[in-house]
Protein backbone atom coordinates (compact mmCIF):
# COMPACT_ATOMS: atom_id res chain seq x y z
CA UNK A 1 0.00 0.00 0.00
CA UNK A 2 0.98 3.64 -0.64
CA UNK A 3 2.54 5.66 2.26
CA UNK A 4 0.85 7.79 4.81
CA UNK A 5 1.00 11.26 5.66
CA UNK A 6 1.15 11.85 9.24
CA UNK A 7 -0.19 15.63 9.85
CA UNK A 8 0.11 16.42 13.34
CA UNK A 9 -2.07 19.90 14.53
CA UNK A 10 -0.19 20.81 18.05
CA UNK A 11 -2.46 23.70 19.39
CA UNK A 12 -5.48 24.65 17.86
CA UNK A 13 -7.18 27.89 18.86
CA UNK A 14 -9.30 25.89 22.20
CA UNK A 15 -6.67 23.97 24.57
CA UNK A 16 -5.43 25.64 27.30
CA UNK A 17 -2.96 25.33 29.95
CA UNK A 18 -5.60 24.58 32.61
CA UNK A 19 -6.94 21.85 29.86
CA UNK A 20 -3.32 20.27 29.06
CA UNK A 21 0.01 21.19 30.49
CA UNK A 22 0.67 19.55 27.35
CA UNK A 23 0.05 22.11 24.85
CA UNK A 24 2.32 24.00 23.38
CA UNK A 25 1.92 27.88 22.93
CA UNK A 26 4.67 30.08 21.98
CA UNK A 27 6.14 30.12 18.69
CA UNK A 28 9.66 28.06 20.99
CA UNK A 29 6.95 25.97 22.37
CA UNK A 30 4.91 25.23 19.13
CA UNK A 31 8.44 24.61 16.92
CA UNK A 32 10.35 22.79 19.42
CA UNK A 33 7.27 20.18 19.52
CA UNK A 34 6.76 20.38 15.94
CA UNK A 35 10.15 19.32 15.53
CA UNK A 36 9.84 16.02 18.20
CA UNK A 37 6.87 15.19 15.57
CA UNK A 38 8.65 15.06 12.76
CA UNK A 39 10.61 12.70 14.19
CA UNK A 40 8.34 10.81 15.10
CA UNK A 41 6.99 10.66 11.54
CA UNK A 42 4.98 13.83 11.14
CA UNK A 43 5.35 15.31 7.28
CA UNK A 44 2.74 18.06 7.80
CA UNK A 45 2.30 20.71 11.03
CA UNK A 46 -0.90 22.18 10.98
CA UNK A 47 -0.50 25.77 12.42
CA UNK A 48 -2.90 27.73 15.05
CA UNK A 49 -0.71 30.71 16.39
CA UNK A 50 -1.65 32.63 19.71
CA UNK A 51 -0.82 35.71 21.93
CA UNK A 52 1.21 36.29 24.82
CA UNK A 53 -1.81 35.62 26.67
CA UNK A 54 -2.41 32.00 24.81
CA UNK A 55 -5.45 33.36 23.37
CA UNK A 56 -5.79 33.00 19.38
CA UNK A 57 -4.38 35.60 17.06
CA UNK A 58 -4.09 36.08 13.60
CA UNK A 59 -1.20 37.93 14.07
CA UNK A 60 0.81 37.75 11.01
CA UNK A 61 4.06 37.95 12.88
CA UNK A 62 3.54 35.71 15.40
CA UNK A 63 3.11 33.06 12.21
CA UNK A 64 6.12 34.23 10.73
CA UNK A 65 8.70 33.22 13.94
CA UNK A 66 6.58 30.01 14.09
CA UNK A 67 7.43 29.16 10.61
CA UNK A 68 11.13 30.56 10.75
CA UNK A 69 11.82 28.48 14.16
CA UNK A 70 10.14 25.50 12.81
CA UNK A 71 11.69 25.90 8.98
CA UNK A 72 15.18 26.03 11.11
CA UNK A 73 14.97 22.53 12.85
CA UNK A 74 13.17 20.52 10.24
CA UNK A 75 11.67 20.21 6.62
CA UNK A 76 8.57 19.45 7.89
CA UNK A 77 5.78 21.05 5.54
CA UNK A 78 4.23 24.10 7.11
CA UNK A 79 0.98 24.62 6.77
CA UNK A 80 -1.12 27.77 8.25
CA UNK A 81 -4.65 27.85 9.59
CA UNK A 82 -6.91 30.34 8.03
CA UNK A 83 -9.57 29.38 11.06
CA UNK A 84 -11.80 32.43 12.32
CA UNK A 85 -11.84 32.16 15.78
CA UNK A 86 -8.70 34.49 16.26
CA UNK A 87 -10.59 37.51 13.71
CA UNK A 88 -13.48 36.77 11.41
CA UNK A 89 -12.53 39.80 9.22
CA UNK A 90 -11.22 38.64 5.96
CA UNK A 91 -8.32 40.48 5.77
CA UNK A 92 -6.63 39.00 9.76
CA UNK A 93 -7.63 35.58 8.29
CA UNK A 94 -5.78 36.27 4.89
CA UNK A 95 -3.08 38.42 6.11
CA UNK A 96 -0.40 35.17 7.48
CA UNK A 97 -1.08 34.01 3.37
CA UNK A 98 1.33 36.37 2.78
CA UNK A 99 4.46 34.13 4.57
CA UNK A 100 3.57 31.57 1.62
CA UNK A 101 3.63 28.47 3.48
CA UNK A 102 3.79 25.48 1.49
CA UNK A 103 -0.06 24.84 2.09
CA UNK A 104 -2.93 26.61 4.12
CA UNK A 105 -6.76 25.50 5.18
CA UNK A 106 -9.20 26.53 3.65
CA UNK A 107 -12.66 25.59 5.42
CA UNK A 108 -15.23 25.78 2.55
CA UNK A 109 -18.56 26.51 4.45
CA UNK A 110 -20.20 27.76 7.61
CA UNK A 111 -20.50 25.15 10.57
CA UNK A 112 -21.83 25.00 14.62
CA UNK A 113 -19.43 24.62 16.79
CA UNK A 114 -20.11 23.17 20.26
CA UNK A 115 -21.02 27.27 21.42
CA UNK A 116 -20.04 29.12 18.56
CA UNK A 117 -20.85 29.46 15.02
CA UNK A 118 -17.60 29.29 12.43
CA UNK A 119 -18.27 31.75 9.73
CA UNK A 120 -17.13 31.43 6.26
CA UNK A 121 -18.93 32.96 3.72
CA UNK A 122 -19.19 32.23 0.23
CA UNK A 123 -17.14 35.76 -0.61
CA UNK A 124 -14.80 35.07 1.75
CA UNK A 125 -13.93 31.54 0.80
CA UNK A 126 -13.37 32.91 -2.39
CA UNK A 127 -11.08 35.24 -1.61
CA UNK A 128 -8.97 32.99 0.40
CA UNK A 129 -8.90 30.57 -2.28
CA UNK A 130 -7.67 33.80 -4.64
CA UNK A 131 -5.16 34.45 -2.43
CA UNK A 132 -3.69 30.81 -2.32
CA UNK A 133 -3.86 30.59 -5.73
CA UNK A 134 -1.92 33.94 -5.92
CA UNK A 135 0.90 32.63 -4.00
CA UNK A 136 1.05 29.17 -4.95
CA UNK A 137 -0.28 27.89 -1.86
CA UNK A 138 -1.73 24.37 -1.50
CA UNK A 139 -5.44 24.51 0.30
CA UNK A 140 -5.88 21.90 2.60
CA UNK A 141 -9.95 21.72 1.92
CA UNK A 142 -11.06 21.53 5.78
CA UNK A 143 -14.11 19.77 5.16
CA UNK A 144 -16.59 19.39 8.40
CA UNK A 145 -20.08 18.26 6.80
CA UNK A 146 -20.45 16.97 3.26
CA UNK A 147 -21.93 19.93 1.86
CA UNK A 148 -18.35 21.42 2.16
CA UNK A 149 -17.43 19.19 -0.60
CA UNK A 150 -19.72 20.33 -3.01
CA UNK A 151 -18.27 23.94 -2.42
CA UNK A 152 -14.97 23.00 -3.41
CA UNK A 153 -16.37 21.17 -6.37
CA UNK A 154 -18.02 24.89 -7.33
CA UNK A 155 -14.72 26.69 -6.40
CA UNK A 156 -12.91 23.73 -9.04
CA UNK A 157 -15.19 24.80 -11.60
CA UNK A 158 -14.72 28.33 -11.27
CA UNK A 159 -10.83 27.64 -10.96
CA UNK A 160 -9.78 29.50 -7.74
CA UNK A 161 -8.67 25.99 -6.74
CA UNK A 162 -6.92 23.45 -9.20
CA UNK A 163 -6.73 19.94 -9.26
CA UNK A 164 -5.45 17.49 -7.42
CA UNK A 165 -7.12 18.59 -4.53
CA UNK A 166 -6.70 17.47 -1.19
CA UNK A 167 -9.42 17.46 1.60
CA UNK A 168 -9.31 17.44 5.37
CA UNK A 169 -12.57 15.81 6.35
CA UNK A 170 -12.78 16.62 10.47
CA UNK A 171 -15.03 14.97 12.05
CA UNK A 172 -16.86 14.38 15.01
CA UNK A 173 -17.37 18.46 16.22
CA UNK A 174 -20.70 18.73 17.73
CA UNK A 175 -22.71 20.08 15.24
CA UNK A 176 -20.90 19.06 12.59
CA UNK A 177 -20.46 15.74 10.60
CA UNK A 178 -20.46 12.66 13.25
CA UNK A 179 -17.63 10.31 13.00
CA UNK A 180 -18.96 6.94 12.48
CA UNK A 181 -17.15 4.38 9.48
CA UNK A 182 -20.26 4.90 7.18
CA UNK A 183 -19.67 8.59 7.02
CA UNK A 184 -16.04 8.63 6.24
CA UNK A 185 -16.80 6.28 3.50
CA UNK A 186 -19.90 8.18 1.78
CA UNK A 187 -16.94 11.47 2.04
CA UNK A 188 -14.73 9.40 0.66
CA UNK A 189 -16.33 8.54 -2.35
CA UNK A 190 -17.77 12.36 -3.04
CA UNK A 191 -13.89 13.90 -4.31
CA UNK A 192 -13.20 13.80 -7.17
CA UNK A 193 -10.73 10.86 -8.29
CA UNK A 194 -7.37 11.66 -8.12
CA UNK A 195 -7.63 13.71 -5.36
CA UNK A 196 -6.11 13.14 -1.87
CA UNK A 197 -7.50 12.97 1.10
CA UNK A 198 -6.57 12.96 5.61
CA UNK A 199 -9.72 12.10 8.21
CA UNK A 200 -8.91 13.84 11.79
CA UNK A 201 -11.42 12.79 14.50
CA UNK A 202 -12.23 15.05 17.44
CA UNK A 203 -11.87 13.56 21.02
CA UNK A 204 -11.97 10.18 21.51
CA UNK A 205 -12.95 9.91 17.69
CA UNK A 206 -9.22 10.26 16.94
CA UNK A 207 -7.67 7.05 17.16
CA UNK A 208 -10.39 4.96 15.60
CA UNK A 209 -10.84 7.56 12.76
CA UNK A 210 -7.62 7.65 12.18
CA UNK A 211 -7.26 4.00 11.94
CA UNK A 212 -9.69 3.87 10.08
CA UNK A 213 -8.21 6.14 7.25
CA UNK A 214 -5.03 4.08 7.47
CA UNK A 215 -7.19 1.21 6.48
CA UNK A 216 -9.07 2.78 3.69
CA UNK A 217 -5.34 3.83 2.20
CA UNK A 218 -5.90 7.91 3.14
CA UNK A 219 -3.89 10.23 5.21
CA UNK A 220 -4.15 10.81 8.99
CA UNK A 221 -4.19 13.99 11.40
CA UNK A 222 -3.88 13.34 14.93
CA UNK A 223 -2.58 16.04 17.72
CA UNK A 224 -3.83 18.17 21.00
CA UNK A 225 -6.20 20.26 18.05
CA UNK A 226 -8.05 17.56 18.08
CA UNK A 227 -7.64 15.68 21.10
CA UNK A 228 -6.42 16.10 24.72
CA UNK A 229 -6.42 12.23 25.94
CA UNK A 230 -3.96 9.52 25.14
CA UNK A 231 -6.47 7.01 26.73
CA UNK A 232 -9.44 7.99 28.87
CA UNK A 233 -8.19 9.78 31.92
CA UNK A 234 -4.70 10.00 30.67
CA UNK A 235 -3.31 13.06 28.78
CA UNK A 236 -1.41 12.79 25.56
CA UNK A 237 1.38 14.68 24.03
CA UNK A 238 1.58 15.60 20.38
CA UNK A 239 4.70 13.50 20.23
CA UNK A 240 3.18 10.36 21.48
CA UNK A 241 0.19 11.08 19.36
CA UNK A 242 2.06 10.78 16.48
CA UNK A 243 3.55 8.09 17.40
CA UNK A 244 0.98 5.67 18.00
CA UNK A 245 -0.09 6.33 14.69
CA UNK A 246 3.06 5.70 12.94
CA UNK A 247 3.30 2.45 14.83
CA UNK A 248 -0.24 1.75 13.82
CA UNK A 249 0.89 2.62 10.00
CA UNK A 250 3.62 0.31 10.39
CA UNK A 251 1.93 -2.82 11.52
CA UNK A 252 -1.23 -2.06 8.92
CA UNK A 253 1.87 -1.89 5.96
CA UNK A 254 1.66 1.83 5.59
CA UNK A 255 5.30 3.12 5.44
CA UNK A 256 5.26 6.96 6.89
CA UNK A 257 6.15 9.54 4.24
CA UNK A 258 9.08 11.78 5.06
CA UNK A 259 7.68 15.61 4.08
CA UNK A 260 9.88 15.28 1.01
CA UNK A 261 7.66 12.14 -0.24
CA UNK A 262 4.44 13.91 1.13
CA UNK A 263 5.63 17.15 -1.25
CA UNK A 264 5.93 14.56 -4.21
CA UNK A 265 2.29 13.04 -3.20
CA UNK A 266 0.75 16.21 -2.82
CA UNK A 267 2.25 18.19 -5.96
CA UNK A 268 4.23 20.76 -3.98
CA UNK A 269 6.79 22.77 -5.55
CA UNK A 270 8.65 23.15 -2.44
CA UNK A 271 11.61 25.64 -4.63
CA UNK A 272 9.06 28.18 -5.75
CA UNK A 273 8.28 29.04 -2.02
CA UNK A 274 11.52 29.52 -0.51
MG1 LIG B 1 -7.18 24.07 12.72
Amino acid sequence: MDGVIISVAPTGSVPTREHTPHVPLTPQEIAADVYRCWQAGAAIAHIHARDAQGRPTADKAVFAEIKERIESKCDIIVMISTGGRASSLQEDRAAPLTLRPEMASLTTGSVNFPTSVYVNSPSLIEALAKEMKSLGIKPELEIFDTAMITNALDLLKKQLILAPLHFQFVMGVQGAIAATPKNLFHLVESIPPGSTWSVAGIGRAQLPMTALGLLLGGHVRVGLEDNLQYSKGVLATNQQLVERVARLAGELGRPVCSPDEARAILGLARTENT
